[in-house]
């Protein structure tokens, strides 16, 4: 830190990106991206002369045209929908918008909750998980903060009921219960439907990873006008261009071949279950997962030397150093090819190559 930085700062531990290695060499199972391409039209949108061309010009703050096609998509209003870069971004400004009572969140869970309510001097009450690293909705209801949580969560991969989280919701209607939806494509219930009800739900999606969008930062929230309008105060105080037309038009294009990335999602979904059973069969413990991950553990091998055997093989994984998980690594699901050679990587390393 140096002498000019504000010593409110001083304490704030800054979130550790999972590694993207500059060589290609590896088989990337470490940041839960799809293994899928954009599809073609997403692709064609980028590549556009007329769009490049366009890039003098600040992108629409409003991005009226990307709001309506996501309306459309989920069955909303576009006053219900709020766009920003990745959906970080929204975390960052749901907690500062919402968190002054406090906030709430599982004990295990993304690992940038933590760092948002520091970010924010915001106090953060972390609930201990139930047995099997599951969550308790009846922990949750009526704590007089925000609630957040990622369902599917992260990293475990196990995902609560539209049910659960409406049953919180409806426990303490004062405070918002922030639902990140990062992975609700690939087998999670998403709570979009509660919104009209529940003025205080307030869902998070992003096009990282069900999208092939991890790159061009894509991410929206869907809840009610009042609480959306929320966020666009905070985005029009900081930075109200946060959607480049760029990845405005990744936006559009890829909701208009929506059906290739369900295809995708399928395809994941159908390689996790494989992937599930190869490890169950090699003693792993596999904690049921409704995410594009798995997160597994065995008897046989340390969490820490997997992550580390698995990356002399040139296979990324992700590994966490908190006592409570130290022993599991979450492990993106990829191509079956993929996951072939991890399988494959894993039998050997535990001496199981028969
Ligand atoms: N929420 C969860 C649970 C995540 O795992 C991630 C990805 N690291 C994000 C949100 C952020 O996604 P992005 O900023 O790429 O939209």
């Amino acid at each position: 830190m140096s002498r000019f930085m504000n010593e409110k700062y001083s304490g704030l531990k800054e979130y550790t990106p999972g590694e993207q290695p500059k060589d290609t060499v590896y088989i990337k199972l470490n940041t839960n991206e799809s293994p899928y391409p954009p599809g073609p039209k997403t692709i064609a949108a980028v590549t556009d002369e007329v769009m490049a061309s366009r890039l003098r010009l600040y992108s629409d703050p409003e991005s009226a045209a990307l709001k309506k096609a996501l309306a459309e998509r989920y069955g909303v209003k576009s006053s219900n929908i709020f766009v920003s870069n990745g959906s970080d971004d929204i975390l960052n400004f749901a907690f500062m918008a919402f968190g002054a009572d406090g906030v709430m969140f599982p004990e295990i869970s993304y690992g940038f909750y933590p760092v948002f309510a520091d970010l924010n001097m915001i106090d953060a009450v972390n609930v201990p998980m139930k047995e099997g690293l599951a969550i308790d909705p009846a922990d949750y209801a009526g704590s007089g903060r925000m609630i957040v949580l990622a369902n599917p969560n992260a990293p475990t991969g196990r995902a609560l009921s539209a049910k659960e989280i409406e049953s919180i919701a409806k426990a303490d209607p004062s405070h918002i219960v922030l639902v990140d939806e990062a992975y609700v494509d690939f087998g999670g219930e998403s709570c979009i439907g509660l919104i009209d009800e529940n003025p205080n739900v307030l869902v998070v999606r992003t096009y990282s990873k069900s999208r092939s969008l991890a790159g061009a930062r894509l991410g929206f929230a869907i809840g009610n006008g009042d609480v959306i309008a929320d966020l666009e105060k905070i985005k029009y105080s900081t930075n109200p261009y946060n959607v480049n037309s760029i990845t405005s038009a990744a936006g559009i294009a890829a909701l208009a071949e929506d059906d290739y990335y369900m295809e995708n999602c399928r395809k994941v979904m159908e390689t996790r279950e494989w992937t599930e059973i190869e490890l169950k069969n090699l003693g792993f413990e596999v904690i049921p997962s409704s995410s594009n991950f798995l997160f597994a553990k065995s008897e046989k091998i340390g969490g820490k030397a997997l992550y580390e055997k698995l990356r002399e093989r040139r296979i990324l994984v992700r590994h966490f150093d908190n006592p409570l998980i130290c022993e599991y690594n979450r492990i993106t699901v990829g191509t079956p090819e993929e996951m072939t050679a991890l399988i494959d990587a894993v039998r050997d390393l535990i001496g199981e190559n028969v």
